[in-house]
């Protein structure tokens, strides 16, 4: 049977395929150390578990709006109001079954068949793939090392054609953990608004960021700023929700919000009902447990920056966000993906290859794992690389 075009372009999640295939040899009963995963360890704090199990009990099992429940939109206007000094209404949010479907119906709703799409680089691995998926095309717009993987405006003003359709944002970025701070976004918001560019603001690792630095929302620069800017964000990370599903968006205008809408509506419908009232819970509830974590998550970070930056021919920039290091093997003159594969076979060690986020000197290593696991990992990296001639 044929495969569709649109969907013979599109390429395999490495990250998931990885995480993966590590899962599989450790139930095999193999030794593996997995620095693969793109999820928080810590289980789903409890009170947000019981919220959904009642919800359950209480019937809370059918269809609900297809956009999110009334109350869950309230809750996640009142987030960003306070959070974030953004002011929507609830018709202006969509909530999604995950970020990656928020992202996904974003892209269906604002390209066109060969609009292009500017993807700063490093980039997470779907942002590619899902802007294929929407007839559009992706513009790679590399960042340097030394500029803490950031845009640069007058480089981003280079990569403006007249069917720049959009251009996506992710602070904290998934893979190098940078984090634009308001001088870094006003910089590039010049460019964007000078050309009308719609900006898609990835803001899922919020939350998880270090150094008492601040997350600020780029639609909150200006209402210029707001009026081009689909802000995404969801429970995954924050909340250690991964696999409930729930991402949403808030779009400049009741219109854009009814689009994406519209695609829901003949595609997933709602995301699941419970889940919503999980997400609920979780955003009005005491946000301790999020506090909890990214005390956890930085004490791990800065183990782990110390020790790559001690051993052989690799180091890494001090990711500021989220839970990766992206780190430089370029001196080991191996590729991305022939490093990870010896790495796993000879040292049972996984790691995400930077290719598919656009490097190849590069790989990404979470910390998103035990302090125990990521000291044994370390130490078998380190030896592994000092066997080698
Ligand atoms: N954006 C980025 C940058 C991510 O790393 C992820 C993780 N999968 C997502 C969006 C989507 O997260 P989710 O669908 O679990 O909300
Ligand atoms: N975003 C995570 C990662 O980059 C989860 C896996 C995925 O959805 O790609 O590893």
């Amino acid at each position: 049977m044929k495969i569709s075009r649109r969907i013979e372009k599109v390429k395999e999640s490495p990250t998931l395929a990885i995480t993966a295939k590590a899962k599989e040899m450790k139930l095999k009963g193999e030794d593996v150390i997995s620095f693969g995963a793109g999820e928080p360890d810590f289980d789903t704090p409890p009170h947000i578990k019981s919220s959904a199990i009642k919800a359950i009990e209480g019937g809370f099992t059918k269809y609900t709006a297809s956009s999110g429940i009334p109350e869950l939109k309230k809750a996640i206007c009142e987030k960003f109001r306070n959070d974030n000094g953004l002011s929507y209404e609830p018709s202006q949010i969509v909530v999604s079954c995950g970020a990656k479907h928020s992202l996904y119906n974003i892209f269906q709703a604002v390209c066109d068949e060969g609009d292009e799409v500017i993807i700063p680089s490093p980039y997470w691995v779907s942002y590619t793939e899902m802007v294929k998926l929407a007839g559009g095309i992706p513009v790679i717009l590399d960042t340097k090392q030394g500029d803490e993987f950031k845009v640069k405006p007058d480089f981003l003003k280079k990569v403006i054609t007249k069917k720049t359709a959009a251009f996506i944002l992710n602070s904290p970025s998934n893979p190098t953990g940078c984090v634009y701070n308001r001088s870094d976004l006003e910089g590039i918001a010049g460019v964007l608004i000078n050309n009308k560019i719609t900006v898609i603001s990835d803001e899922i690792y919020e939350k998880l960021i270090y150094d008492g630095e601040k997350h600020i929302s780029f639609a909150s620069l200006s209402k210029e700023a707001y009026g081009l800017t689909f802000t995404v964000n969801g429970m995954s990370k924050s909340y250690s929700m991964t696999g409930w599903r729930i991402g949403y968006l808030a779009a400049p205008s009741k219109e854009l919000s009814a689009a994406v809408g519209r695609l829901q509506d003949h595609s997933t419908s709602n995301p699941v009902s419970f889940a919503q009232k999980a997400a609920l819970e979780a955003l009005k509830s005491d946000q301790k447990c999020v506090a909890e974590m990214v005390s956890e998550f930085e004490k791990r970070r800065d183990y782990m920056v110390d020790r790559i930056n001690s051993m052989k021919g690799i180091s890494c920039v001090k990711p500021k966000g989220a839970f990766y290091v992206f780190c430089d093997i370029s001196k080991t003159e191996m590729g991305s993906f022939d490093f990870s594969k010896k790495l796993l076979e000879e040292a049972k060690v996984a790691v995400i290859p930077g290719e598919p986020f656009g490097w190849d000197t590069h790989i990404r290593l979470s910390f998103a794992t035990g302090l125990d696991d990521i000291k044994k990992g370390l130490d078998r990296l380190d030896n592994w690389l000092k066997a080698r001639k």
